[in-house]
């Protein structure tokens, strides 16, 4: 799924704290941003694998709910906001493509790295790509729940990740493309620096 959805995703764990605990609510919506986000600055160092831990962000996400259903203080309530985005970001990383310059063409069978079994795990594509219209679909349901309830600066940022995932969603096939010239534009000495899934890539399918 394409970061805005996780972005979202992850501001959505924080609608119930407006009817349990109101006065935590601006941290939850930034502690849930922050951990939809932050798996995904492994973008251009082992995507999904440096910063995706399915498992143990899911495990630390548990105590940390825990802890902060017995002491809801701001700090135990962002760290459980932060912990639980990170880790619905994870697994829900699993329910859509594998790791691949064209994510449409189905050919990766790397979706998530199990840091626990050592192992990857091969993608469900539910969400057939990141940047797909049912991606972008799902961004706008879960960006509903926080335009209804929220107003002001928070309904800009809302509005603002689903403009992204628009723009995104119309050019992601176009800047796979656009991806893979400026790869083959790079002197040698740059590419043992390039990420695997730009290099080596089977020529694009474009009727697909
Ligand atoms: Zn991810």
């Amino acid at each position: 799924m394409m970061l805005p959805t996780h972005a979202l995703a992850g501001m959505v764990l924080a609608v119930p704290l407006v009817a349990t605990a109101p006065e935590l609510t601006p941290i939850g919506l930034i502690a849930g941003l922050l951990g939809g986000v932050v798996p995904d600055l492994d973008l251009y160092t082992g995507h999904r694998k440096t910063l995706h831990f399915p498992v143990y962000y899911s495990l630390v996400a548990a105590v940390g709910t825990v802890t902060a259903l017995a002491v809801p203080t701001t700090l135990t309530v962002a760290a459980a906001l932060f912990f639980l985005a990170a880790a619905l970001h994870c697994v829900t990383d699993v329910f859509g493509s594998g790791l691949e310059l064209r994510p449409w063409e189905g050919k990766s069978e790397r979706a998530v790295y199990d840091h626990y079994r050592e192992t990857w795990i091969r993608p469900r594509r539910a969400v057939r790509y990141d940047g797909s219209p049912i991606d972008l679909l799902l961004s706008i349901a879960l960006a509903t729940p926080l335009l209804v309830v929220f107003e002001g600066g928070l309904r800009i940022l809302v509005l603002g990740a689903l403009a992204v995932g628009f723009v995104y969603t119309v050019l992601r096939r176009a800047l796979a493309d656009v991806a893979a010239t400026v790869v083959s534009l790079l002197p040698a000495s740059v590419l043992p620096y390039v990420p695997p899934r730009y290099l080596d890539e089977p020529p694009s399918d474009r009727s697909v």
